[in-house]
């Protein structure tokens, strides 16, 4: 199922989840980690794979 793939993207400094995304876990094995932009925080922060 598409689901089992869903993934969200959390700002590690406000801790809102900010994004959704999708990884391959077959062929993806490390944890998404990116800079993006946190509305909450206004700026660029770093996010990374959560639950
Ligand atoms: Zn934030």
């Amino acid at each position: 199922m598409p689901q089992d793939n869903l993934i969200k993207l959390e700002c590690a400094d406000c801790h809102k989840i900010n994004y959704h995304s999708n990884r391959n876990k077959k062929t993806i094995k490390a944890k998404l980690e990116l800079q993006k932009y946190c509305r909450h925080c206004k700026k660029h922060t770093h996010h990374k794979e959560t639950k």
